[in-house]
Formats: C-alpha cells, structure tokens, sequence
C-alpha cells in the first residue's frame, strides 16, 4: 500500500535504498543470518526488511525463534568463563578493535541504518561514531572496575567489596537508534567481562548483523556476542524465563519496558530500562533568542523526532513567545523533508506507520483544542510515512502532545508567566527522562537544574550525551543506566569479602 502509493507519486524514490544496498563491498552486510555461537545461522523462515520511507522490500533476514535463542544462552554461558579471566586489558584491545573496525566501514554502516531505519544519512554517519565511541571508552573502563576496601569494624580482619560480571546478559534494542543502542549496551556488558545476546528491532536488523560480522572480525569469542532476529515475544520468552540470563537491558517504549520487568521478576535479573521521554525544554525572557532557537530545532528535530530526549513540550515565557515563535517558524522552514539517501535531507520518513498515525492523531487533537498551526506543508507527496515538520502553538496541558510522547517531528510550543509555574507544569508528568532550561540567569538555572524530576538536564545546551555521561530517567522514563561507570556496574555484582583471624 505504502509502496504502491510512492510508486505512483515519487518514482524518483523506488529502488533508491536497494540500488545502495547493492553498492556496498561488503555483501555479508545484507546476508541477513542470524549470529548464533560464532556461527552465521540461515533459517527457513525468514522476516523482510523495510524501506520506511517506500515501504518496498529491500532485504530478508534470518527468523530466530525460542529453540534458537535456547542455544544462543547455552553458548553464551558456555563462553562466560573465558571472556571474564581474560585481562580487562586484553578484553579492551579487542574492544577497540571492535570499535576501530566500525569507523573503518563508517559509510557502509551509515547507509544499512538509513536505508531500513530512514534518518537522513549524515546522522547516520554519526550514530556509527557515536556507537563505536561507546566501545573505546567501555574498553578503557573495564580496567576500572575497582571495588573498595572498607575500614574495619572487626578487629583483625580486613573487608573488601570487588565487582565482578554478573553472568549471561541480554540487550532487547530499539530501532531509532539501531546501532548506537547496541554498542552502549553491549560495551559495558563485554567490558565488565560479561556475554551479551542481542535481540534487535525487527525494523532494523541490518544494522545489528552487521555489527555483529566485525564484531566476529575483532576476534570477540564465539558466545560472547550473539545477534538473533525474531518474533519480539518468541524471542524474548526463553531470556526472560532462563535463570542463566542474569542482567536484562531494554530501550524502547514505556509499556513493554513494564512487560519485561514484570517477565524478569520470576528469575530476579537485574533489570535496566531506557523508555520513552516526555522532555520539557523552557525558555526564559532573559534569553539569547538564537541560542534557544538553534537548541530547540537540535532537541526536537535530530533523528527526524524519533528520540526519547526530544523536546516534546517547549515552554517559552510570554515575554520572548512571539519572537520565539517567528525565529523557530522560520528556521523550521529550512528542514527539508525526504529520503535519508538524498543529500539535501534534514527530515526522513517515520521508522513506523504507528509512529506517524501518533503524530497525525495529535495535531488533530491539538487542533480540535485550540493549538494554532504553523506547518511548512512540504511532504505533501511523499507517503504515509514522512511527517511534515509541523509547529503547533498555544498548546494547553489537555491536549494529548502535552501529555503523551510525540517521537516525531511536531513541536509543541505553550506559553508559561513564572518559574513556579513552570516547574510544576514540567514536572506534572510520570516521564522523566531529560529537561533543559535556556536562560542567562545562573542562580535560577541551578534552581531548575535541582528542581527538575528527570534523570539528565541540559543548561543552555541541546547536546550532552555520550559515552561517559550517565544515560538514565527518573520515574516512568527507566530504571538504571547506561554509559559511564554507572552503566559498567549494571552488568557487575558486587561482592563483599571479610578476611578474619589476622591478629598475629
Ligand atoms: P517497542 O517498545 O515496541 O520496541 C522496542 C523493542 O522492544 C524492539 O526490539 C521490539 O521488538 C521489542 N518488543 C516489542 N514488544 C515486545 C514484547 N512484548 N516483548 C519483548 N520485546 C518486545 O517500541 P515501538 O512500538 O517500536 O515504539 C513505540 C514507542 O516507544 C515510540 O513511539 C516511543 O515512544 C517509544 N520508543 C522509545 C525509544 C527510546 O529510545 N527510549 C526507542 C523506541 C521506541
């Protein structure tokens, strides 16, 4: 249907992603095998790969089910032994070589991750360094994992806490961010001496397998890390009901998140999860008004609107609103909307119909409730996937875009009076991922910086991740986090040592 209609209207657009995928020199990149124990497993069955912004056929891939995933965790904890005595050293160079490969093949990854996921193909391109960032700074921090040395309350003995990897891991990846969200994963798992078992987004795994063949190439240990594509459920079934499994990781939406939790309660897993955002973004009066335009356009539109930091509710004072309004009007008007292989493309299709029809369901809703449209109208041909860049004013706190994530290109913009009233209304939701606050007023930017109930806050700046920094929500947004030393111990159990009778 998607496909019939693009035909009809872009021909332009047909064959674009296939013809790109058939220029790669890597064609094991499209091989579309599963990675079980070492090995490039074919299956019988197999799912289809979409280009979202067509909805043509552009690959197969292998599809796993529960007695696959059954043997992935035998091999994985067949391998845990072996990878945790290996040196954090040791593990680290193949780490690094893991993550040296990725740049090597920079462009061909790029083009997998926009040819199944849509991005345009310059944030690709940064999405695979932002990924391979996270396995050198995993690599060096595996060597860190110190435990502490406790002043004693017994006399002659001596109390040590040491961290040691919890055992099997497994990863459940989104597809917003098909490899960044693997490597952030995985990294710290492998670098913490632990297996890791992908299961990636059924939308996105070409990104994930390809990952996986230089993974093989950096010398990782058959088990270690395993790729398996598949029913979601199916899949997920064995990681969760297996006491091997112990740590379980998982981005994506809120209501699985609470799924998966509830599936890993039976066997006790550590349980991190990254789920949806709802970020507010509050712009003060006293404010350099092109700083707080180019950061809003960075926060809202970066991955087309597909991010759980987007600024899903921008707040901006009465005194700044209208000008606000006009200079973010006029900089959305500069989004161009496309195929992410097109170079010109700022904005590509949504991954997802249903991501769309969301977006589609809340400017009617926000429409039927008073918000004012600004829309550059540019896409009106596209297809059903692509989402214009859409500017709603005015929104209130009933209507839906106030209160439910957006993940997709349409800013909400509401007029606020005074920072109490700001503060309440941007923590008056159950998301807590990210907030930001632009304003030169330094005390009452450290005010905010407290008073936000979220997990990361960004002051004046749209641009704070990365490896180092502690990736994680508050409230409904997640559990644990990811990247940093914080994210190492996820997959590390601490281990308490009391060594007595010292006395001589
Ligand atoms: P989702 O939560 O359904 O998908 C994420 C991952 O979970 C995928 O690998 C998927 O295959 C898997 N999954 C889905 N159902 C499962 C189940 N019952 N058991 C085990 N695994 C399961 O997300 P979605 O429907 O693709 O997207 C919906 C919304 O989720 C988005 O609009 C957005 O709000 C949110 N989301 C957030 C992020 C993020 O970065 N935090 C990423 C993707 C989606």
């Amino acid at each position: 249907m998607v496909y019939q209609t693009v035909q009809r209207k872009n021909p332009h657009l047909v064959g674009l992603a296939a013809r790109h995928l058939q220029s790669l020199r890597r064609r094991d990149f499209v091989a579309g095998a599963a990675f079980i124990d070492g090995r490039w497993v074919a299956t019988e069955q197999r799912d289809v790969v979409i280009d979202p912004a067509t909805g043509e056929e552009i690959a197969y891939v292998a599809r796993c089910g529960a007695a696959d995933m059954t043997r992935a965790i035998a091999a994985a904890e067949r391998s845990f032994r072996a990878w945790r005595e290996l040196l954090p050293a040791r593990r680290g160079t193949i780490l690094r070589a893991w993550a040296a490969l990725m740049l090597d093949h920079l462009d061909e990854l790029a083009v997998l991750v926009t040819s199944e996921q849509g991005k345009p193909l310059v944030e690709a391109r940064q999405e695979v360094a932002y990924g391979a960032g996270f396995l050198d700074w995993f690599a060096a921090e595996g060597e860190r994992a110190y435990g502490e040395t406790i002043p004693s309350h017994k006399p002659g003995s001596l109390l040590q806490v040491r961290m040691q990897p919890i055992g099997v891991a497994a990863a459940i990846t989104p597809w917003n961010f098909p490899i960044a969200m693997i490597t952030r994963k995985a990294g710290a798992a492998l670098a913490a001496g632990c297996p890791i078992i992908v299961k990636p987004a059924p939308e996105t795994p070409l990104s994930a397998l390809a990952v996986a063949r230089l993974a093989e190439e950096a010398g990782i240990p058959s088990g270690v890390f395993q790729v398996l594509v598949g029913h979601p459920i199916e899949l997920s079934a064995p990681l969760l009901r297996d006491e091997r499994v112990r740590a379980l990781s998982f981005t994506g939406s809120t209501q699985v998140g609470r799924l998966l939790l509830e599936g890993a309660a039976d066997t006790v897993k550590k349980v991190s999860l990254e789920l949806g955002g709802h970020a507010p973004f509050l712009i003060f009066d006293d404010v350099d008004l092109d700083k707080a335009v180019k950061g809003a356009m960075a926060a809202k539109f970066a991955t087309s609107g597909q991010d759980c930091l987007a600024a899903n509710r921008i707040y901006v004072q009465k005194g700044i609103y209208d000008a606000f309004i006009n200079a973010f009007a006029a900089a959305m008007a500069e989004l161009k909307v496309g195929h992410g292989l097109e170079a010109a493309t700022s904005i590509g299709p949504m991954t997802k119909s249903s991501v769309a029809d969301k977006c589609r369901g809340q400017i009617d809703d926000a429409l039927a409730k008073g918000a004012r449209v600004i829309c550059a109208d540019q896409a009106p041909n596209l297809g059903p996937s692509f989402v214009p860049p859409t500017l709603l004013c005015d929104v209130t706190e009933d209507m839906l875009i106030a209160r439910e994530e957006t993940f997709g290109p349409v800013a909400a913009v509401l007029p606020f009076d005074t920072e109490e009233e700001v503060i309440a209304r941007a923590n008056a939701n159950e998301m807590g991922l990210a907030g930001y606050v632009f304003t030169n007023d330094l005390r009452r930017a450290l005010r905010l910086s407290e008073r936000l109930e979220c997990g990361m806050v960004g002051i004046n700046t749209a641009s704070f991740t990365g490896p180092p920094i502690p990736f994680g929500g508050w409230k409904q947004s997640g559990l644990g986090r990811e990247g940093s030393r914080q994210g190492l111990a996820e997959y590390m159990e601490l281990k308490y040592v009391c060594i007595g009778d010292l006395a001589a």
